[in-house]
């Protein structure tokens, strides 16, 4: 058996002549940064998504960066953030000087916990970005009350969460502006990195794309310190081939979780990822919550199905955050996750017999009760 977390190649066989007429395209128009192909993207993102503006980037790490820029993120401030994410969320905070301060997530779930976002305010935080993680939202009106109340702007890391709802509102939608990164395993991958910032408004979509590329609205008339965070022609034309296949994806990847949901639900000992009321989750990844998750996990390496552990250490452990001053044993509900938690294939161009297959080892190693 090989059954790997995602088999880009395969997912790209049917729009292979697309890709590569994209490809000719942005060759033979000899214009590789900036023009239609990625104003063509960005009016398409938006519609997607239904955001009023949306600015291609070269990352989702560097759309957050800008956003954060933008929003006028300053050394000494003070950004929430949930503890359980992917590096890039606090690292961003941290190289504008900031300081990212984490909180814990919900012990049932993967999101923050925003009943806890409270606590952690203080004179110096300036903003909240919750991450809609796995692909499924924060709760939104939770977070967007206790930002509210403390004036406090709200960023979306959005980053695996294209399409996800939340009270049939899209993810990006809710706060000052929201990210996403094309990277290829996320829902809607380019082919290499790639990332947006949505927002509805004018302004700070304005300034984005002048920080986008060294502050600058004119060549050499520079307003702000900015860098160089476009998004290449190439890129764009590639999602916008791959955008109008994101929805038909999207279903494979909830009929997968579906699947799994019944076929694991014999076994009391597994914790199967769980849609919430009022949302819809996109399934970035099918995380389940399992006992002796290590021993699971090398039963299914040897049986050759790819599996992967979303996140071993959470952020507030890592060593480059040491000196914000947090205990090992602070946000118990991350260190748990960190340890039960196991990531199975769900990509949209699985097989009934892959799935099946999957979900029998599974079954098999962990057992009945
Ligand atoms: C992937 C990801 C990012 C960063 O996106 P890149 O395009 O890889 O820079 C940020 N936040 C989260 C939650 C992610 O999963």
């Amino acid at each position: 058996m090989n059954i790997p977390m995602l088999d880009v190649a395969r997912l790209h066989e049917p729009i292979e002549g697309e890709l590569r007429s994209a490809f000719d395209d942005v060759l033979r128009s000899g214009r590789f940064i900036g023009g239609s192909k990625v104003e063509g993207f960005e009016a398409a993102l938006a519609r997607h998504v239904g955001a009023r503006h949306a600015v291609g980037v070269s990352s989702g790490t560097d759309a957050l960066l800008a956003a954060m820029m933008a929003l006028g993120v300053r050394p000494g401030d003070e950004v929430i953030t949930s503890t359980y994410s992917f590096f890039a969320t606090a690292g961003a905070i941290a190289r504008l000087g900031a300081r990212p301060v984490f909180v814990d997530i919900e012990p049932a779930g993967f999101n923050i916990a925003a009943e806890l976002i409270e606590g952690a305010c203080s004179p110096r935080t300036v903003g909240v970005i919750p991450v809609h993680l796995f692909g499924q939202c924060a709760d939104m009106d939770a977070v967007s009350t206790v930002a509210e109340k403390h004036g406090l702007w709200v960023l979306e890391d959005a980053a695996q969460a294209i399409g996800a709802t939340y009270k049939g509102k899209a993810a990006g939608t809710f706060g000052a502006a929201g990210i996403f990164s094309f990277f290829p395993a996320k829902n809607l991958g380019a082919l290499g990195d790639a990332g947006a910032v949505v927002t509805g408004d004018g302004a700070l979509a304005e300034k984005m794309r002048s920080l986008r590329q060294h502050g600058g609205k004119k060549r050499y008339a520079h307003d702000d310190i900015g860098g160089n965070f476009r998004l290449d022609a190439l890129q764009a034309a590639f999602l916008s081939v791959k955008l109008p296949h994101l929805e038909g994806w999207e279903k494979k990847r909830r009929a997968n979780a579906a699947f799994y949901d019944s076929a694991l639900s014999p076994s009391s000992l597994i914790t199967a990822p769980k849609e919430l009321e009022d949302r819809r989750h996109v399934f970035n990844q099918y995380v389940l919550r399992v006992p002796r998750r290590d021993d699971v996990l090398a039963t299914l390496r040897e049986k050759g199905i790819a599996t992967a552990v979303y996140y071993p250490v959470p952020l507030h452990r890592q060593p480059c955050f040491e000196a914000l001053g947090y205990r090992p044993q602070d946000l118990p509900q991350s260190a748990r996750a960190s340890a039960q938690a196991l990531a199975i294939p769900v990509e949209p161009g699985l097989t009934e017999q892959q799935r099946g297959a999957v979900a029998s080892a599974v079954l098999e190693e962990v057992g009945p009760s």
